[in-house]
């Protein structure tokens, strides 16, 4: 007991302490950190699109916020502040489409008590096993890209991991991929509705 506490300590100090010497270091080498940032979106750029949908949905208040000190500034010079913050002009326009789209946070407060209340625990719809606090992600069974939508019976919960193996597949296409993977065996896997 007190050798895992110890642990845990130990973790969470070394975690900070590494936490400060990325920060530093990016300090002294911005511009290396800038590059390295980018490459890194390039080549993730499904992880950086569910990022981006999870925070949104999670930080509305934060990008509110942000967006309203910002909002002299940007109209001041759009452009360029459109191209020196990609990011938030992303998650921005994101939450835009969301919105007109009726994604409410009573909509998303339903998906996850009803995901509850089906499995007893908060429980990753993919792949059936439980999701920690930190982990968890909303998933379209069709994305939205397919022609799915915010409603309720379209979302679940699935580990952030999980929703990014699925990427932009409808939960059917992602159950067959996955059959044939296990090769061929289907044991009841099938929970697509
Ligand atoms: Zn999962």
């Amino acid at each position: 007991m007190q050798i895992k506490e110890q642990a845990r300590n130990y973790k969470q100090e070394w975690r900070i302490k590494n936490k400060e010497y990325d920060r530093i270091w990016r300090l002294k080498n911005r511009e290396k950190a800038i590059e390295l940032t980018k490459t890194w979106k390039k080549n993730n750029k499904e992880h950086v699109r569910i990022y981006n949908k999870n925070y949104r949905i999670f930080h509305k208040k934060e990008i509110k916020a942000w967006e309203e000190k910002y909002r002299e500034q940007r109209n001041k010079n759009s452009l360029k502040w459109q191209k020196n913050n990609p990011f938030y002009f992303k998650v921005q326009n994101q939450n835009r489409r969301m919105l007109t789209r009726d994604l409410t946070i009573k909509t998303i407060q339903q998906v996850y008590e009803e995901n509850i209340r089906r499995y007893g625990t908060l429980t990753c719809y993919l792949c059936l096993k439980p999701v920690e606090f930190g982990q968890d992600s909303l998933e379209h069974r069709i994305p939205l890209c397919k022609g799915g939508t915010n409603a309720r019976k379209n979302l679940d919960i699935a580990h952030l991991s999980c929703n990014l193996q699925k990427g932009k597949r409808t939960v059917d296409e992602y159950q067959i991929a996955q059959t044939e993977k296990q090769g061929g065996t289907n044991d009841g896997a099938n929970n697509a509705d």
